[in-house]
């Protein structure tokens, strides 16, 4: 349902629920009412998550929603001497058009051109991503593995949480329900690696299989970033593997890596693959475009696959 239609419902009222839409013009309006709530407002971006199940469960539906979407402060994508800052409301387009990006930080872009269809590009939001706390989701990955921070803010002040300890179990996280994520602080640093594999069913719309994000960077702080999504009740990072990179491990076949995968990672049998699947995929991927790939060092500007389970 487009956001339009949701203001259409603006107080209606079903047997005493009732959806209300507030619609705050500035950041600081939108903390002001996000704490006068006490939180239960529910914030909305796109609404490309939160507006999937609302013909079927509507009841679940009605309540009050934040409408991020006049917050104009929120949107532009900002470059610093040392981070790349997108907003809180920016969406995977602006992304894909900032020429700079596809330059210093092409995983970003990689990832944004595989979400869903155009349509789905220009709504949907990083922070949203985010938020929802998919273990499938595309945007995550590739921002763990650019070891970006997420800064989220309430009327009490500002949190700084970074990304690969933000999750605390499926669907849970540490943002409280009066915070908003004003913004994704991503350090700009020179990559010698970097790789974004997403397998699905096909080779577009497709939720992930198994997604890979994979970089290297020799500078300060660097290092290897191995990050993992749909095979563990949160998307995150894989340190056995990291540290086989790390060590310059000699590995051999796909199979070798199996026992540090199964020490990283959870996969569970649903309806999109087994578990069985995805941890062969990621050994595949891991061994044929990062454990091999990574002899071709700086010089690739091949950043990114989606496969499908034929190759
Ligand atoms: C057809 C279709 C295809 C899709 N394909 C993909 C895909 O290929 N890959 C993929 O990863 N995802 C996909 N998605 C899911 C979705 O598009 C993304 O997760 C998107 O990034 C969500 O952003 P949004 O702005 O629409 O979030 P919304 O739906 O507005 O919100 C999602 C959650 O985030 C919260 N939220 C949003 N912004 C903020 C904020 N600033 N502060 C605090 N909380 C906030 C909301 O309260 C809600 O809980 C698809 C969705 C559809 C409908």
């Amino acid at each position: 349902m487009p956001l339009h239609r949701l203001r259409r419902d603006r107080g209606r009222h079903r047997g005493g629920a009732a959806v209300s839409v507030l619609l705050p013009g500035s950041r600081r309006e939108a903390l002001e009412l996000l704490a006068r709530s006490n939180g239960a407002a529910m914030p909305i971006a796109g609404g490309t998550d939160l507006l999937v199940h609302w013909p079927q469960r509507q009841e679940e539906h009605d309540r009050a929603y934040l409408d991020l979407s006049g917050i104009a402060e929120l949107r532009p994508v900002e470059w610093t001497p040392d981070a790349l800052v997108l907003g809180g409301l920016t969406t995977y387009w602006d992304v894909i058009r900032d020429a700079r990006v596809g330059r210093e930080l092409p995983l970003l872009a990689v990832a944004a051109r595989q979400v869903g269809s155009i349509q789905i590009q220009t709504r949907g939001t990083w922070a949203g991503n985010i938020v929802n706390g998919s273990p499938a989701a595309d945007g995550v990955p590739v921002l763990m593995a650019y070891d970006a921070v997420v800064v989220l803010e309430s009327v009490a002040g500002r949190e700084e949480v970074p990304l690969e300890r933000f999750y605390e179990g499926y669907k849970q996280m540490r943002r409280r329900p009066d915070q908003l994520v004003v913004a994704i602080r991503i350090p700009r640093r020179p990559y010698t690696f970097q790789r974004f594999v997403k397998i699905g069913s096909r080779r577009a719309q497709a939720i992930a299989k198994v997604g890979l994000a994979v970089t290297h960077s020799a500078a300060g702080g660097g290092g290897w970033r191995v990050v993992a999504a749909s095979v563990a009740p949160t998307i995150r990072r894989c340190p056995s593997i990291e540290r086989l990179l790390e060590e310059q491990a000699a590995v051999h076949s796909p199979e070798e890596l199996l026992p540090a995968i199964a020490r990283d990672v959870t996969p569970i049998d649903d309806i999109r693959s087994t578990a069985e699947y995805r941890k062969l995929a990621m050994a595949r991927v891991l061994f044929y475009d990062v454990f091999r790939g990574r002899e071709q060092g700086a010089g690739s500007t091949d950043h990114g696959r989606r496969m499908t389970d034929n190759g």
